[in-house]
């Protein structure tokens, strides 16, 4: 370790980590990323959960403040709106997410970590490290622990940590051993699994794209985003007690003809079956947990310190947004990125900014959470109200 560098050890590289370094190494900081992984660039396996996302103006000014929206921004589909399917018959009713034509966007969650992980390596101060599983963290001593795919066990150094290894965090729960952090984490009864919806014999979309489609239905519903190769990706969102009582391919069939049959044409019998029961159904939770760091030597961020159901879609916008905000809140204790001040910064104005960034970006990301719980009542009951029409905000579904 070059002793005249400030080192970072930044932990996963998924959608949060990935941006924190682009934002990091433009202050002149060496970062490494360790991830669990393999290089999800290169492998075929298709990591993480949903396939796509929707990404606000959060996450866009998040992305743009660090130079990296462009790329991107040319594979974004714009959701000017929902598309409810009501009724027996899936009538469609739009309703706007405002009045002059604000939209929320549809991106390929996979193609937004491998954009972002090459913009990270681009800076030559960036190393990318895969299959490495942390361990454990001497939080004082800054030096963690890894497991590397052939077993072995290696340690690192590093000046500063950063947690972002999702909503299962080791980085978290070791800070739990130094810090006196409250935390909580909420399973809700409710389950999802995805399927997909192709594209027509013509290869066009079956749905109009420029909508996010939701078939509401109270205690449950089933939304679709568009993607950029004319598909949608659906997602069946109930409690675990109904997805248990479909065990056959003739439940699965009068479950979807009783509630969602204008979609059985649109997706296909054929596929329909076959997404239903082979693709994995996923628990959701909320995770609020306070501080968010410990002295100078560590912060998490993302999931690892917010994760939330995703009903309000602003999951990774609001982990895109924390690394903004710890940007400009390093900026104003150490310095602007670029800086010479900053390239170099002494462990008691880090802690300052450290601790700042946890009083500060706490409320807000809890706020956010409660928002996102709320939004599911909303999204599979309170829309199909008469005179429901226009959103109030742009931020969410
Ligand atoms: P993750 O994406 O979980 O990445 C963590 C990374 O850390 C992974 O690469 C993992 O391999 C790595 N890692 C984990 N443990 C270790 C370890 N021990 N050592 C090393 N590396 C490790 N958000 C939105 O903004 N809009 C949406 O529309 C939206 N839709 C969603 C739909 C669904 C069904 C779900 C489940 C979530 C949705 N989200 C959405 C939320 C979004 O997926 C998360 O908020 C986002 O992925 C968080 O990014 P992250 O980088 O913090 O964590």
């Amino acid at each position: 370790m070059d002793k005249n560098e400030f080192h970072v050890a930044i932990i996963g590289g998924g959608l949060v980590g990935a941006l924190n370094a682009v934002y990091f190494a433009s202050r002149g900081w060496r970062v490494t990323v360790y991830e669990m992984r393999e290089d999800i660039r290169t492998t075929k396996i298709a990591g993480g959960r949903s396939i796509n996302l929707a990404l606000s103006v959060r996450g866009i000014s998040a992305l743009e403040t660090a130079g990296v929206g462009r790329g991107l921004l040319d594979t974004l589909i714009p959701m000017k709106g929902r598309m409810l399917h009501l009724g027996k018959t899936g009538r469609l009713t739009s309703q706007n997410y405002g009045y002059f034509g604000e939209a929320i966007n549809s991106v390929d969650r996979k193609l937004v970590n491998q954009h972002l992980l090459s913009m990270a390596e681009k800076n030559l101060k960036v190393t990318l490290k895969f299959q490495q599983e942390i361990l454990s963290i001497d939080y004082d001593k800054k030096i963690l622990s890894f497991k590397q795919a052939d077993g072995k066990i290696v340690k690192a150094a590093a000046d500063l940590i950063v947690g972002a290894d999702g909503a299962f965090s080791r980085v978290r729960r070791e800070l739990m051993r130094v810090t006196r952090m409250n935390f909580s984490q909420n399973y809700i009864e409710h389950a999802y699994v995805e399927l997909s919806m192709p594209s027509s014999a013509s290869g066009e979309y079956v749905m109009d794209p420029n909508h996010l489609h939701i078939w509401p239905r109270q205690s449950f519903m089933m939304i679709a985003l568009p993607n950029i190769d004319k598909s949608f990706t659906v997602t069946v969102f109930m409690p675990w007690a109904n997805f248990d009582a479909i065990k056959t391919e003739a439940n699965l069939l009068e479950f979807f003809e009783t509630y969602f049959a204008d979609a059985i044409p649109l997706i296909g019998k054929e596929l329909l079956v076959k997404d239903f029961f082979k693709n994995p159904k996923g628990s959701l939770m909320s995770i609020k947990c306070k501080p968010y760091h410990y002295k100078s030597s560590c912060v998490i961020i993302g999931d690892a310190a917010h994760a939330m159901v995703p009903f309000y879609g602003q999951g990774m916008n609001c982990g895109f947004e924390d690394c903004l905000v710890l940007d400009e809140i390093l900026t104003k204790h150490i310095g602007a990125r670029g800086s010479v001040e900053t390239m170099r910064p002494s462990a008691e104005k880090l802690a300052l900014a450290l601790e700042e960034y946890s009083a500060t970006r706490n409320p807000d990301a809890e706020a956010i959470c409660d928002l996102a719980m709320d939004n599911y009542i909303e999204m599979r009951s309170s829309v199909t109200k008469l005179g429901y029409k226009v959103k109030k905000s742009i931020e969410g579904f």
